[in-house]
């Protein structure tokens, strides 16, 4: 006879607790524990995942309906990972599990694959062909390695003959590749360079600790430049030789290709088998990665955010690039951090974890100042290279034009005449903050939100950043009919304008998420400023990630107060890492590099430190600030937001909320409530309360207080927990 079993199972639902199914004998030997089902639910049928089974029967239990994908999805040693995760965010276990292990990957039959795209590549053949177009194409691939047609054309237009006539020649080859956008840029370095003693050191302390086997964490602080991933790449190596797995997590992983590029290249010479977590990949080439890693085939995995979940049964080694930097906390939704949960991971796993940053976040450095984790400085740029010359220019005393002062626009100018690029930090999309009716002063706001529009001059719109309206520009003030209205302020829009008339012989650029929209079109421009195809590169914060272009010998930064003065805990330590980030782009390659930011507050410790490359003397003033306010790491915050359409059910809700919590408070202070930053978001009304405790324990018993204060909240009202939040708008 055939057995029967019960089933623990994590339904993709809001539900706090696995649920238990039936397994029918049918589905007894398909349904393994890992696997992903389909399960009754009220009146309509569910994913799940299964957690464990049981032999055994229960009458009354509803039966698994069907078994969607026979081969597990996540060894069985993740469980425990995902149910102390889901006890950490007070967040219901289905719906961590949707967000670790997406069910878009593994139900429903694949959609038809997005057709293939043809890339180039040079080949072994020397020479050049005869044709003037030929050479320059040929040339151009040999400099970048590889290349879509799509990429070329938009190059090289009307070059699709010239492409193939190169191939019959012998001088390229083409393949085809389905679906994937997603491409490693190559790298001119000489491979494996010899280790400076700071990087031999690092290594060896990380060495040491992987060969213990214990779970132990270093902070590998090294200046912009001082060749942090060289020591992870030999570190990788080395867990490797171990039989260990490694997991390397990095802040976008579409925005660094040229660091993916590096490790690839690497471990493909050293016979490393490495998984990329990209979601430009399609869908196969994730499933296969996932499937990969899950049956113990893949040595390394390199992703972003989600790639903390990747199924690898037990990992050795744990690096994470850039730990500083937020995007590794999810901002919507499950609001989980990689960064948090990567060492959790490894503390149940074993596992040796590396932090790595330029600009440690302030509790990573408290803790290595503390001797709590081993502290890896890096004190110099590989090469001895110097680091770049950072000098302020004052805003209140400096003549300024537009946006830039006549220092700032004298140093493009000389850099332009040297042929060298330059990199503009303006942090802040379109052309406009907004529309200003001279007439009463009203700016234009989003109906559905409480900020105003931003305006885009090209497609003279006005849009949302929150809820993405859009509005045509109105001919009259809808406050007062005035007609005279404006754009005030300015974006890289108008900055990339006001640079293509400044400097009309220069090839100025912009990228910033309007301008990357297209997929593929930030790798182009990657490339485009590798080959010193762009003067001057406008752009928000996306361009002091991790590039690295060697003939970039300025940087300017033309409103650096912008972030500094907004009322959140980490405004200083967001501004000072941002500004030592994008310093950090100049002067890599042989050429001296140099740093220009402009500034109403040229005395402000924040940008005293960046100047002086002063990590320390950032950390001492700052740490000083959230002592006396008991803020991270000095104590562990949870932020409640409470949203309804309806203004009074929100602010009762969240009354109501910080009454119920001030009773049982203990140990933990309540602050508000209070109206959120951004009081109104997608209609929605905000107000918050938040929590602020000495303990980590009493802060997560409150909480538990919250959800039951969410169980019985009317449906139109949400309350959203954001555990350890790291901003509070
Ligand atoms: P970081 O990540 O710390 O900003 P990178 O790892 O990008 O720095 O290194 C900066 C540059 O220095 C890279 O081009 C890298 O190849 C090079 N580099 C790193 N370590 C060494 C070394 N030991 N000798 C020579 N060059 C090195
Ligand atoms: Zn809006």
């Amino acid at each position: 006879m055939r057995e029967s079993f019960i089933g623990q199972v994590a339904v993709a639902v809001p539900l706090d607790k696995l649920l238990s199914y039936a397994i029918p004998p049918s589905l007894a030997s398909t349904a393994q524990a890992g696997c992903l089902l389909k399960v009754p639910l009220g009146r309509r049928t569910a994913y799940g995942y299964l957690f464990s089974r049981a032999a055994g029967s229960l009458k009354g239990l509803k039966e698994v309906v069907e078994v969607v994908d026979e081969t597990p999805l996540f060894p069985l040693g993740m469980t425990a990972f995902f149910e102390r995760i889901a006890q950490y965010y007070h967040h219901p276990i289905g719906e961590v599990m949707a967000t670790a292990v997406p069910v878009g990957l593994f139900g429903n039959p694949a959609k038809s694959e997005a057709a293939g795209e043809q890339f180039y590549s040079p080949t072994a053949l020397a020479g050049m062909p005869r044709g003037g177009r030929q050479q320059e194409i040929l040339q151009w691939l040999r400099d970048h390695g590889c290349a879509s047609r799509k990429e070329l054309s938009g190059l090289f237009p009307g070059s699709s003959q010239i492409l193939k006539r190169l191939v019959e020649l012998g001088f390229l080859a083409a393949e085809e590749r389905a679906g994937r956008e997603f491409r490693l840029l190559p790298n001119q370095e000489p491979l494996r360079p010899e280790l400076s003693p700071e990087q031999e050191d690092a290594l060896r302390a990380i060495l040491d600790a992987l060969d213990g086997g214990a779970f132990s964490t270093f902070l590998l602080h090294g200046v912009t430049g001082s060749g942090k991933t060289e020591v992870y790449m030999r570190a990788v190596e080395e867990a490797h030789r171990c039989g260990r797995k490694a997991l390397v997590l990095v802040p976008e992983i579409a925005l660094t290709p040229q660091l993916v590029g590096r490790f690839q290249e690497r471990f493909s010479l050293s016979g490393l088998s490495m998984a990329v977590l990209h979601s430009g990949l399609s869908r196969d080439e994730r499933k296969n990665a996932w499937k990969g890693i899950c049956a113990g085939t893949v040595d390394v995995a390199i992703g972003a955010r989600s790639a903390v979940f990747a199924p690898f049964e037990r990992l050795g080694l744990v690096i994470v690039d850039e730990e500083h930097d937020a995007s590794y906390k999810q901002s919507e939704g499950f609001r989980y951090s990689a960064r948090d949960m990567a060492l959790l991971r490894a503390q149940m796993d074993g596992a040796t974890v590396v932090l790595g940053s330029a600009t440690p976040s302030l509790p990573a450095f408290q803790r290595a100042r503390e001797g709590r984790i081993g502290y890896l400085p890096l004190r110099e740029r590989a090469l001895s290279r110097p680091l770049p010359e950072v000098k302020l220019i004052d805003l209140t005393r400096a003549g300024v034009k537009g946006s830039l002062s006549k220092e700032l626009g004298l140093a493009l100018r000389e850099t332009l005449a040297r042929k060298e690029q330059s990199l503009l930090l303006l942090n802040r999309r379109g052309f406009a903050p907004f529309l200003l009716c001279l007439a009463c002063g009203t700016a234009l706001r989003c109906p559905n939100c409480e900020i105003t529009l931003t305006y885009y001059q090209k497609k003279n719109l006005l849009r949302c950043h929150y809820c993405d309206h859009v509005a045509e520009p109105p001919r009259a003030c809808p406050h007062c009919s005035g007609v005279d209205i404006r754009p005030y302020g300015s974006g890289t829009e108008r900055l990339e304008d006001d640079l293509t008339r400044l400097f009309p012989e220069a090839r100025v650029a912009r990228m910033d998420s309007d301008s990357m929209g297209r997929k593929g079109s930030y790798q182009e421009m990657v490339s485009r400023m590798a080959g010193k195809d762009i003067d001057i590169l406008v752009g928000t914060q996306m361009i002091s990630k991790g590039h690295d272009f060697e003939n970039v010998t300025l940087v300017g930064v033309v409103n650096a107060d912008a972030a500094l003065f907004l009322p959140d805990y980490r405004a200083a330590e967001r501004t000072f890492s941002l500004l030592t980030q994008v310093s950090g782009r100049a002067g890599r390659g042989a050429l001296p590099g140099r740093v220009l930011i402009q500034t109403h507050n040229p005395d402000h410790y924040v940008f005293r430190s960046v100047v002086g490359h002063d990590y320390e003397a950032f950390f001492e003033q700052e740490i000083r600030f959230r002592q006396e306010a008991g803020y991270p790491p000095f104590g562990f915050l949870a932020n409640l937001v409470v949203a309804a359409e309806s203004l009074e059910k929100a602010e009762a809700g969240a009354a109501a909320l910080a009454v119920s919590l001030r009773r049982r408070s203990g140990q933990v202070e309540v602050l508000g409530p209070a109206a959120c930053l951004l009081s109104r978001i997608r209609k929605k009304y905000r107000f918050q309360v938040l929590l602020k405790a000495s303990q980590r324990q009493s802060l997560h018993r409150l909480l538990e207080a919250a959800l039951v204060f969410q169980k019985n909240l009317p449906g139109n009202v949400k309350l959203i927990l954001d555990v350890d939040p790291l901003d509070m708008f």
